[in-house]
């Protein structure tokens, strides 16, 4: 029998970062050898991203996995059986042929993601390999250490709305390592803090670990991230720049958007006035999800205004689906993807996105959800992918920390070369150096 051949699957019931359920999959080989991976969960979903299946009713508010965790081993284990773990792509289309639904409702996004992501760890042991490597040999790909995106004030969904953008992070596409970033990351996180507190507000984190957003504006936010980045001894647009995610399909939708803290309502036009106000006054390289995901015409006329000046991601907009990747590029709407696996379901349809992604010429970063674990897959796809970026959340908690630890054990077995450095944010980050900000 082929080593990797699938001799035995299983789920059972685990824990987010939030302490709510979530599945896990196990995977036996022929080998002896055995893969693993869970289900991640995100609060701010796109409505095109494969369903997260909850039991609903009363119990852990509805939240529990246990029709997942039975789909897989009722339906999934009887199916996979005897198949090649290394063929990822005939595992994978046996999984969506099983399920048979446009958003993966009848088995769970969760129970096929865990799964596939499960068949990939597997295969990758039988092989004796490092994950990434594995990656690697699927898509021919060079790897490469991502640049991280690292979350310094939570907010939008993932902190109780207190303000209205949901991510406010900082990129050191200066860095000439992975460890620098980090380095420098740390300082300003802890810089951001002590601000925090210097004003008098006590500091808790929000959902993905950066500092929850006591801030009278958005814009508040961003002038704080700005000072925090000076106390740490950076000059803002020179090695560190800011990265936002909007997440506006939050608070907009139809062209009109709700800023809650604020009180006001935006339409189209005015979001996008706003936001390349913030563009020219602060030293931002990124912007994710800046109109909602039913806004193309805002999408668009976002990206024919900025999209030379900045890196414009598809998040909700985009759900790491390779169709709407191509469609966005008909319609000239962002110029880059986010690449969330369980957006997708399985596998395969990750790496189909990220060949549109590079067939279209748009940027690539590989992201974890604001509910998260100690499983550490990203890491791995984004070096073997040849992704270019990483965003996994905040510079604090073990879900986020993991995911940083081990790039830098991929590093080590890769050697220093192999980080990108500025290179995911040239024509942006390069070319806007020598602008000057006003603020
Ligand atoms: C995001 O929007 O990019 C994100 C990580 O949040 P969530 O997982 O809640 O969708
Ligand atoms: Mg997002």
């Amino acid at each position: 029998m082929n080593a990797s051949a699938i001799t035995g699957l299983r789920a059972r019931r685990v824990w987010d970062s939030r302490g709510n359920p979530t599945v896990e999959v196990e995977v036996k080989t022929a080998s002896g050898v055995s893969g693993r991976a869970i289900a991640p969960a995100g609060a701010s979903r796109g409505t095109r991203e494969a369903l997260d299946l909850r039991d609903g009713g009363t119990g852990l508010q509805g939240m529990d996995v246990r029709r997942a965790v039975a789909n897989v081993n009722d339906h999934i284990a009887p199916l996979l059986k005897d198949m090649d773990a290394n063929d990822q792509a005939a595992v994978d289309a046996a999984l969506i042929a099983l399920d048979g639904t446009p958003l993966k409702s009848k088995l769970g996004g969760n129970a096929m993601v865990a799964t596939s992501l499960a068949v990939l760890h597997a295969a990758a042991a039988a092989k004796a390999v490092p994950l990434w490597r594995h990656v690697a040999d699927l898509t021919d790909e060079t790897p490469t250490l991502p640049l991280p995106e690292i979350q310094i004030f939570g907010g939008g969904a993932h902190a109780g709305r207190r303000v209205d953008v949901q991510d406010f992070m900082v990129m050191v596409p200066g860095a000439a390592s992975f460890d620098e970033v980090l380095e420098v990351t740390s300082e300003i996180y802890r810089a951001a803090g002590s601000l925090m507190k210097a004003k008098g507000h006590s500091v808790g984190v929000a959902d993905e670990g950066g500092w929850w957003p006591v801030f009278d504006s958005n814009e508040q936010a961003l002038e704080t991230l700005v000072r925090a980045i000076e106390a740490a001894g950076e000059t803002p647009g020179e090695r560190v720049v800011i990265s936002l995610d909007i997440a506006a399909s939050e608070f907009g939708s139809k062209g009109r958007y709700r800023l809650a803290l604020e009180e006001r309502e935006l339409d189209r036009d005015q979001i996008i006035d706003l936001l390349g106000r913030w563009i020219k006054d602060y030293p931002i390289a990124s912007i994710e999800d800046p109109l909602a995901e039913d806004d193309i015409e805002g999408m668009t006329a976002f990206t024919r205004e900025f999209g030379g000046k900045v890196q414009i991601i598809g998040d909700d907009y985009l759900v790491t689906n390779a169709d709407l990747v191509a469609a966005a590029e008909k319609a000239g709407a962002c110029n880059a993807v986010l690449i969330k696996v369980n957006q997708a379901g399985t596998v395969s349809e990750s790496l189909a996105c990220l060949a549109a992604a590079k067939a279209h010429n748009y940027r690539t970063i590989v992201s974890a959800r604001s509910g998260e674990t100690e499983d550490v897959s990203i890491c791995h796809l984004a070096v073997g992918l040849n992704a270019g970026q990483l965003k996994v959340g905040s510079f604090t908690r073990s879900e986020r920390m993991a995911k940083w630890n081990e790039c830098l054990r991929i590093g080590d077995e890769l050697g220093g070369a192999a980080f990108v450095a500025g290179k995911p944010l040239a024509n942006t980050w390069w070319a806007r150096q020598s602008e000057g900000y006003s603020k």
